[in-house]
């Protein structure tokens, strides 16, 4: 596959070849930086550890070299936080046994620069040799703008693939504030209680992402817990933890309301699903 940036890389913990790799994969997770994806998308990093058949790919668009720094990094160059950031994402990717984890290496700039047509093919290249079904990105309203970019080249990218491979289900995930502006019929609380350890660990090794007082691994914990005992109701009244904020007009008459109901029709067809313009 060719990727934009020559440093791109495709790691497959497994050593099995990256094509096979890819085209194993079930669920994807595509997020801005390296531990975007095991914040926000462990629902599929569960649903696929330890199964036969169920494949999760992590995909991470920006290269950390811009990277906040404290404690033993704080002496380290732009170049040596992008290795220890590389080295972060595929101690992940060991740890969740992903199919394959993509490093697609841009500067946060470009990947938040709206000429750049980089990124958003080399997404659009990775779900057609990937295909998955289900795939987990930044919601619309995320409070970081590079994670609103990253969302905005995902739905680009998925809008240009054929009808026949686009993913069953698009979540864009909130993780850190609630979707209490949304309608309940629209969101989905993801169940991430099984293998806490698991979870806990994968956010972790992330530890440039934590040195310094930042314990992203707590919060992120925390949050989980959150969304555990919302999703002990039996409703979809509740708004905490991992949701997914499905908007667009033009759907909402497919809900009947219920949470299985807004899994079920969580389907995407492109930037009109997110109810945001082409930018
Ligand atoms: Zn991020």
């Amino acid at each position: 596959m060719n990727l934009t940036n020559s440093t791109a890389e495709i790691y497959v913990p497994d050593g099995t070849g990256a094509d096979k790799a890819l085209a194993r994969t079930t669920h994807m997770g595509i997020g801005a930086h390296s531990d975007d994806v095991e914040i926000m998308a462990m629902d599929g990093i569960l649903k696929c550890f330890g199964q036969k058949t169920e494949w999760f790919t992590s995909v991470c668009a920006t290269d950390g070299a811009g990277s906040p720094r404290d404690g033993i990094y704080a002496s380290y160059s732009d170049s040596d936080m992008r290795k220890v950031r590389k080295a972060e994402q595929k101690k992940a990717a060991v740890l969740g046994e992903y199919g394959a984890a993509v490093l697609l290496d841009y500067p946060s700039a470009m990947v938040k620069d709206p000429s750049s047509p980089g990124l958003a093919s080399d997404i659009r290249e990775i779900c057609k040799a990937a295909r998955p079904s289900v795939v987990y990105t930044h919601n619309p309203a995320d409070k970081h703008d590079t994670h609103v970019a990253v969302m905005i080249r995902v739905v680009h990218a998925l809008q240009d693939l054929a009808a026949d491979i686009q993913p069953q289900k698009v979540y864009g995930v909130e993780v850190w504030r609630d979707l209490d502006w949304m309608p309940d019929a629209d969101k989905v609380v993801f169940d991430v209680s099984a293998h806490e350890n698991l979870s806990n660990a994968l956010i972790s090794v992330h530890d440039s992402q934590i040195c310094g007082g930042k314990r992203y691994d707590l919060a992120a914990a925390g949050r989980r817990r959150d969304g555990v005992r919302s999703c002990g109701q039996a409703d979809s009244q509740s708004h905490r933890g991992e949701a997914f904020a499905r908007a667009g007009p033009g759907h909402r008459q497919d809900y009947g309301g219920g949470l299985s109901s807004a899994c079920r029709n969580a389907q995407v067809s492109g930037p009109r699903f997110f109810g945001m313009p082409h930018v």
